[in-house]
Formats: structure tokens, C-alpha cells, sequence
């Protein structure tokens, strides 16, 4: 079975598209051909060398692959949230690093800008961000903020007439190395409460402090990052000063919904590679496949695959009606953290199997089983971990 058929059908010949539409599948059928043809062939140079390939956002643009959510009329595709997820569960396939550096850009900075920018601001940054010439980022964590958000952010910003002065560090930023535009939210020093700015990489004040090496997901930019005296014009504040943690909040649950097709992807491409792996190697003169604790195995794997699907595409569907006030709070508050919960669950489940089918190969670190097994943690920590997920589950369930 090809991936492609996996996007399009189950592999028996039924016509079934998993809840999907027909356009739905066809464009999660194209994403997977180009995402397979442009940037599969990098995965092993990424994985051993932390090698990001500086001409992936120019060509996700002109593949048509980015601002997915933004109008047409500025330079994206006018399409919506479950589609960004569909993009993102065919890099999960087959450059699931490149998929995490795509989250970053396409859903914590471009449409979260989208939902909050003004017109103008709109007119500034998105349609470069669409066209893959300006690369986003979005940075909130912080050596001493991480699970409590904004709450214990020090990072500070200060107005001094027509700009802000920043100053702070943050660390873990997806793209923070390579980004052009940077989402970042501050502590105001006067006033109270947060504020979320655009700072253009090329400000004085700012600088990459270090790109930090991770154990999966290798090649995906990940770094430190400073601002010192970084002055910041005014007309550069997204939203309101001190209602930064509005422009937070409305974000977090879409970016969850369409983290978790990585996932998917991830594990589509697991279950593939496994299936041939048990019809190819023989041992005891035939396939392994044909051991009945072989076949446990890939029957383990195919039982989450297929629960995981139903659970992102259900997930995004709801997304995909979240109106731009709206969002981390309420139904889709619980279910996103509950669908990159369940996921991450599950792909850890499905990798373990698979690197035990794989024997040594899926031991050894030039094989992609192993690769795409150093990967499954992220999930279970990025973007909130799965203990905060499990704490916004209850929370909405007790309300
Ligand atoms: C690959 C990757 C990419 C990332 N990209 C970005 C990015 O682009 N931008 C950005 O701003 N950040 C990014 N992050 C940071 C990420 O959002 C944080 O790692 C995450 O919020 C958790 O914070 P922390 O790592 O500081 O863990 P901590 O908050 O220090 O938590 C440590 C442990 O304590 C537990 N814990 C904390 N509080 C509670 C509680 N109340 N109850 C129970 N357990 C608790 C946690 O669940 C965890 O197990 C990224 C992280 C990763 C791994």
C-alpha cells in the first residue's frame, strides 16, 4: 500500500476518506506528493547533522503551501485550519522535522498574526510570510516560563513614546535561529498584564543567543534568543497593551488541533514502513510477518493509526469553527488537548512495536524507524505538556 493510497482511501478498495471531502483528500493527496518530492530525500542529512535547508519556505510557497488560512488577496491560499492540518500530516510523513518548523511558522506565527493583526500589519508581514521569503516564529517560553505561560514571563516591554523597549531571554523557540519575524510575549512594566509584539530580526536589541541540538525532530531550528534595549515601534504591538494574553489564548487550541496530524502522519508512515519490513525479512525460512507476534504487532499499530485519524480529523473539524475571538476556553479547549494527548500517547505505543519489528535496524541510528522513534516525545511535551493537557481536560470537564 502507498502512503498516497493511505491519504485517499483505506488500501481495500473502498471509497472510504475517513470524514474527509473529496477536496479535502485530493489536497492531502497533492501535499503528500510534493512534500515527498521536495524534502524527503533531506531527512537523513537533517537527522545527523541538525541541517535546516534554507530553501524550504521559498518552496513551500511556491508549491502553494503556505498562509493556508489567509486570504488570497494577501498572498495565501483562502483555505482553512483543518487544511493547514492536512499539509502538516503529509510533512509528518515524510519530513516530520521540517513539520515542526512548519507549525511554528504556519500556525504560531502566520495565523495567529491573521487572527490578530490589524489591516495594516496584515499588509506588512503576511503576505512574505505567504510567500515564503519571511520566516516566523513564535517565542513565550523562557529559562524560568514554561507550563505556566504567561505567568512567570520576565521578559519585559516598556513604552517610551512611539516605541517599546524590550529586554528578556527566551529559550526552546521553533525557528527562533532563522526567523525573520518573531511573536513574542512580554510582561508589561507598567500597568500590569502582557503584550505580544512583531520583532523583525533585523532590530537592534536582538540577537540568536544559541541553536540548541535536540535528541528527535533534528533540523527543525530551535534556539535562544535575546533582546537587549531591542526597541520596538508601537505600531508593531499586536492587539491591545496589557491584553497580550488575549492574542495567546485565541491561538492555543488551533495550534493544537494541527500539531497532532504530525502525529498521524508520523505513525501512517511507521505502519508503512513496518508492513513492508515484516513482508521482506525472513527469518526461519519466511517473512516475519507470517509469526502470529509479528502480526499482534502490526494489528497494534493499525488499531491506533486508525484511532488517531478519526480523532485529528474530528478535532480539526472543530477548529475549524473557532471564531477569531474565541478559543481556550470551552468544547475545543478540552478536545485539543485531548487529541495531541491521545496522540502522543499513541505514536509512543506505535513506535515502541515498531522499532521491536525492526530488531537492530530499529536500534540503529541510520534508520528511519529510529529516527522517527527519537521523535515521539515532542508531542507529550511542546506546546504544553501532556500533564497540562490532562489538568485543561478536567478543568473543562468540572465547569
Ligand atoms: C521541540 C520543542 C519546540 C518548542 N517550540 C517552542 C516555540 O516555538 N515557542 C515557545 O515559546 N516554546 C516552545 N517550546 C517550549 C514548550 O512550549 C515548553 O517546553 C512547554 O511549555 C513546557 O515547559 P517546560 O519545558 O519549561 O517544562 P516545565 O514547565 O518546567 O515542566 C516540567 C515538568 O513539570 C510538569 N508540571 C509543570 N507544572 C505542572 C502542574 N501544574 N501540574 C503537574 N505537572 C506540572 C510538566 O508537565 C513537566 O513534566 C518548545 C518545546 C519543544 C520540546
Amino acid at each position: 500500500m502507498t502512503t498516497t493510497e493511505h491519504a485517499t482511501g483505506t488500501g481495500t478498495g473502498a471509497e472510504d476518506r475517513y470524514g474527509l471531502t473529496a477536496g479535502q483528500a485530493a489536497f492531502l493527496a497533492r501535499a503528500d506528493a510534493f512534500v515527498k518530492e521536495a524534502f524527503h530525500e533531506h531527512s537523513r542529512r537533517m537527522d545527523d547533522e541538525e541541517w535546516f535547508p534554507e530553501e524550504t519556505y521559498p518552496t513551500l510557497g511556491k508549491g502553494g503551501f503556505l498562509g493556508i488560512t489567509v486570504p488570497e488577496a494577501l498572498g495565501g491560499q483562502g483555505l482553512d485550519v483543518l487544511s493547514s492540518g492536512l499539509v502538516l500530516q503529509a510533512l509528518g510523513r515524510w519530513n516530520h522535522a521540517l513539520a515542526l518548523s512548519y507549525l511554528c511558522h504556519e500556525s504560531l506565527c502566520l495565523n495567529t498574526l491573521y487572527r490578530n493583526a490589524n489591516d495594516e500589519q496584515r499588509k506588512r508581514w503576511l503576505p512574505g510570510m505567504c510567500a515564503g521569503t519571511t520566516v516566523g516564529a513564535l517565542a513565550l517560553t523562557e529559562p524560568g516560563a514554561g507550563s505556566d505561560l504567561l505567568g512567570s514571563v520576565e521578559t519585559s516591554s516598556r513604552r517610551e513614546g512611539d516605541h517599546f523597549v524590550i529586554n528578556g531571554t527566551k529559550k526552546f523557540i521553533g525557528n527562533g535561529p532563522v526567523a525573520d519575524v518573531i511573536l513574542l510575549f512580554t510582561r508589561m512594566e507598567e500597568g500590569g498584564g502582557h503584550a505580544a509584539f512583531v520583532v523583525e530580526t533585523t532590530n537592534p536589541g536582538f540577537s540568536v543567543k544559541r541553536s540548541i541540538s535536540k535528541m528527535g525532530f533534528r533540523g527543525s531550528p530551535w534556539g535562544e534568543l535575546e533582546f537587549t534595549d531591542c526597541r520596538v515601534p508601537a505600531d508593531c504591538l499586536i492587539g491591545e497593551e496589557h491584553k497580550g494574553h488575549r492574542v495567546l489564548m485565541r491561538g492555543l487550541d488551533i495550534e493544537r488541533a494541527v500539531a497532532a496530524p504530525i502525529g498521524l502522519g508520523i505513525a501512517e508512515r511507521v505502519l508503512e514502513l513496518c508492513v513492508a519490513r515484516a513482508k521482506e525479512r525472513r527469518q526461519f525460512g519466511k517473512p516475519i510477518g507470517k509469526f502470529e507476534l509479528v502480526q499482534d504487532k502490526l494489528a497494534k499499530m493499525y488499531v491506533r493509526v486508525e484511532t488517531m485519524r478519526t480523532f485529528v480529523y474530528r478535532t480539526l473539524e472543530e477548529a475549524n469553527r473557532v471564531g477569531f475571538d474565541e478559543g481556550g476556553k470551552g468544547g475545543i479547549h478540552a478536545l485539543a488537548a485531548a487529541c495531541v494527548l491521545y496522540v502522543g500517547e499513541a505514536l509512543k505505543e506505535v513506535l515502541d512495536e515498531a522499532v521491536q519489528l525492526w530488531g537492530a535496524r530499529g536500534y540503529a541510528w541510520e534508520y528511519e524507524i529510529n529516527r522517527l522513534y527519537r521523535a515521539v516525545k515532542v508531542l507529550e511535551i511542546g506546546g504544553g505538556t501532556s500533564e497540562i493537557r490532562k489538568i485543561i481536560i478536567a478543568n473543562e470537564l468540572m465547569r
